[in-house]
C-alpha cells in the first residue's frame, strides 16, 4: 500500500540543513514510525511522503515555513544568570532543556552571555532553517482501529 491518511509509516531519515552536516537521523535498524495524516511530523515533510510505497527513497526539501517555523526575533529574550544552575557552563550555542510553567521541556539555545545577563533563543532551535531529509520508506501498513483511536502508531505487538 501506499503513504496515505491514517496509515502508519516506518521511516528511515537523514536532516541536514545544506551543507551535508547530519543534524538528525533515525536510529540504524529503528526507523520512525508515525501516523500518517495527524501532523505528527513537519508538514512539508509529510506532504512530500504521501504516495510513496515500502521500499521507496525521496530527498525531500523543506522551506522553513513548512518545517519548524521562521525565527521569531520576539523569542530571543533576555534573563538574570542566575536564573541558571550556578555550576552549569553557558556557552553561546548551547542548547539546553528548560521546563515551562505548565510543565512542558522545550529546548532553549543560549546566544550570548552578558555579564550577569544571558541571551537566551526560545525559537526552536531549526526555526528559520531550510531541512533536507533523505528518506527511505520501510514499511506502510494501515493503522489498527486502537492506533486511529489513540491517535499516535503502536511498535511490534502494540507497545507504545
Ligand atoms: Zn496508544
Amino acid at each position: 500500500m501506499k503513504v496515505s491518511k491514517d496509515s502508519v509509516v516506518s521511516l528511515e531519515y537523514r536532516l541536514h540543513l545544506g551543507d551535508g552536516k547530519v543534524v538528525d537521523e533515525s536510529e540504524p535498524g529503528h526507523p520512525l514510525s508515525y501516523l500518517h495524516g495527524r501532523g505528527q511530523i513537519v508538514p512539508g515533510l509529510e506532504g512530500q511522503l504521501e504516495g510513496m510505497g515500502s521500499g521507496e527513497s525521496k530527498k525531500v526539501v523543506v522551506a522553513p515555513s513548512q518545517g519548524y517555523g521562521e525565527h521569531d526575533p520576539r523569542g530571543l529574550q533576555t534573563v538574570p544568570r542566575d536564573m541558571f544552575p550556578p555550576n552549569a557552563q553557558l556557552q553561546p550555542g548551547m542548547t539546553i532543556s528548560a521546563q515551562t510553567e505548565g510543565g512542558d521541556v522545550i529546548p532553549i539555545t543560549i546566544r550570548e552571555l552578558k555579564g550577569d545577563q544571558v541571551v537566551v533563543d526560545l525559537n526552536h532551535p531549526l526555526a528559520g532553517k531550510t531541512l533536507h531529509f533523505d528518506v527511505t520508506v520501510r514499511e506502510v501498513r494501515q493503522a489498527t482501529s486502537e492506533e486511529l483511536e489513540h491517535g499516535h502508531a503502536h511498535g511490534p505487538g502494540g507497545a507504545h
